[in-house]
C-alpha cells in the first residue's frame, strides 16, 4: 500500500482551509442559518466572520490586499459555508462573480481603485440581467453613451444578488447600439453605490437564499468617470462569459455544499428515527436512497474540484468543464435535497428541522448564472465544435 499516493485527493493547504473554514461555519453561521431564513434578514453574523478570517473574497490576488486562493480553494469556501447557510455562501460567491470582469480585464488603477476594498470587507454585485434579457443576455437595453470624460447610464437591471449591501457593481451595458452584432456593442462598466443617478429597488420575496438580498438597481442619467469602463468599449459581453468560466463552477461547489449538508442532516436523522421497531436506517430501501444520495455528491465534488482546476489553468475545455460541474452539481443538490426531506417524513417538511430549508435554497443552482439548459447548449456548443 502507498498511502503517500497524491492523485484523486486535495493536497494539506486544502484540506486546512477546508478545516479552517468548517470550524468557522459551524461555530459562526450554523446557529443563525434557519433564523436568518425565517426572518429574511441579511447574515450579518457570516458577514462578521468571513470578513475577520478573510474567507469574505478569497480570490483577490495579493497585488491587491487579497489572500490570492486560486479556484479549488475559492470552492471550498463557498461549499463549507453553503454547507451550514447557502445564502451566507453567496457572500465570498458573488463576491467574486463582482470582481471577476475587473480582475480579467480591468486597467491596473481600476482593479486598485476596487478591489483592495473589496478584500477589505466591502462588497460588490453583478448586474448582466434584465427582465426581458435573461437567458438571451445580448438583448439587453440598458445604454451607456459616453458623454466628455464620463460614461451616462441609463435602463434597469434585475435580479441582482446582495444588491443593497454592495458598494461595486459591474455592470453591462449596450455602449454602441449599432455595433454589427448586439453582443460586439456591449461594454462593461464599474459603477459605485453613491454615484449620482444609481438607486436600488425593493427586495424579490423569493423561495429560498432568503439570507441573500435580490433587487433591481436602477441608472437614470447615472454619470461615472470614463475611466472606470473594464477593458475597452465593446468587449463587456465577452468579459461578462468569461467571468462565468470563472464562477460557474463556484455555483457547482454552493450546490455540493448544500447537498452535503442535507446527506448529513439526513444520516443522523435516520439513525435515530425509529420505526416497526428498528433504526429506519436499517432498512435496505432507506439505504439505496442514502447510498445514491453519497454516490452522486462524490461525482459531483470530483467535477466541481476539476473544473476549478481547469479553468485555473486555462485548458481548451475549461468552458464545458465549468458549465458541467454546475449542471451535474446543482441538478445533484435538487434530487439530494429532495430525498433528504422524504427521508426525514412528515418532520422534513417542517421547519423544525434544515432539510426544507436546504431544498428550497437548492433549486436556484440550476436556475442563476445561466439555467441548466443555458449550461448545457453552452456544453454542446463545446462538444460540436
Ligand atoms: C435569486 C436570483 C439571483 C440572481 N442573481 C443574479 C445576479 O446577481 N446578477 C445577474 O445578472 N443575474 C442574476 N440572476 C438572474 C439569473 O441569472 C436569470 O434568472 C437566469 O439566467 C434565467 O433568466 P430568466 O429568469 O430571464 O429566464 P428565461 O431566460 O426567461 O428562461 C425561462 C425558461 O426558458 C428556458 N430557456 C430560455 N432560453 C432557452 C433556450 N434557448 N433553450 C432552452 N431553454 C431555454 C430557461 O432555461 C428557463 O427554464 C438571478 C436570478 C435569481 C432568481
Amino acid at each position: 500500500m502507498n498511502s503517500g499516493y497524491e492523485l484523486y485527493r486535495l493536497g494539506e493547504e486544502h484540506e486546512a482551509v477546508r478545516e479552517a473554514v468548517r470550524a468557522l461555519a459551524e461555530k459562526e453561521i450554523a446557529p443563525f442559518a434557519a433564523e436568518v431564513d425565517e426572518h429574511e434578514r441579511y447574515p450579518d453574523e457570516a458577514l462578521a466572520a468571513l470578513n475577520k478570517a478573510g474567507f469574505n473574497a478569497p480570490h483577490i490576488p495579493d497585488a491587491y490586499d487579497g489572500q490570492g486562493a486560486d479556484s479549488v480553494a475559492a470552492n471550498i469556501v463557498i461549499e463549507e459555508v453553503a454547507r451550514v447557510c447557502a445564502a451566507s455562501s453567496l457572500i465570498p460567491a458573488v463576491n467574486k462573480l463582482g470582481t471577476m470582469n475587473l480582475i480579467l480585464g480591468g486597467s491596473e488603477e481600476l482593479k486598485k481603485q476596487v478591489l483592495p476594498s473589496i478584500a477589505a470587507g466591502e462588497m460588490a454585485s453583478y448586474a448582466l440581467s434584465e427582465r426581458e434579457a435573461g437567458s438571451d443576455t445580448a438583448s439587453m437595453r440598458t445604454r451607456a453613451r459616453l458623454d466628455g470624460d464620463h460614461w451616462v447610464l441609463n435602463g434597469t437591471k434585475c435580479w441582482i444578488t446582495n444588491a443593497g449591501i454592495s458598494t461595486w457593481y459591474t455592470v453591462m451595458a449596450v455602449s454602441d447600439p449599432d455595433a454589427d452584432k448586439p453582443a460586439n456593442g456591449i461594454s462593461a462598466f464599474m459603477v459605485h453605490k453613491d454615484d449620482p443617478g444609481f438607486s436600488i429597488g425593493p427586495k424579490e420575496r423569493k423561495l429560498g437564499i432568503k439570507g441573500s438580498p435580490t433587487r433591481e438597481i436602477y441608472f437614470e442619467d447615472c454619470t461615472i468617470p470614463a475611466d472606470r469602463i473594464i477593458g475597452e468599449p465593446g468587449q463587456g459581453l465577452k468579459l461578462a462569459f468569461r467571468t462565468l468560466d470563472h464562477t460557474r463552477h463556484s455555483i457547482g461547489a454552493q450546490a455540493l455544499g448544500i447537498a452535503q449538508g442535507a446527506l448529513e442532516a439526513t444520516i443522523a436523522y435516520v439513525k435515530e428515527r425509529k420505526q416497526f421497531r428498528k433504526a429506519i436506517a436499517d432498512f435496505q430501501g432507506v439505504q439505496f436512497m442514502l447510498a445514491d444520495m453519497g454516490m452522486k455528491i462524490e461525482a459531483a465534488r470530483h467535477l466541481v474540484y476539476a473544473a476549478a482546476a481547469k479553468v485555473e489553468r486555462g485548458d481548451s475545455d475549461a468552458s464545458f468543464a465549468s458549465s458541467a460541474a454546475k449542471t451535474f452539481a446543482s441538478d445533484t443538490a435538487m434530487q439530494v435535497t429532495t430525498d433528504a426531506v422524504q427521508l426525514f417524513g412528515g418532520a422534513g417538511y417542517t421547519r423544525d428541522f434544515p432539510v426544507e430549508r436546504m431544498m428550497r435554497d437548492a433549486k436556484i443552482t440550476q436556475i442563476y448564472e445561466g439555467t441548466n439548459q443555458i449550461q448545457r447548449m453552452v456544453m454542446a456548443r463545446q462538444l460540436l465544435r
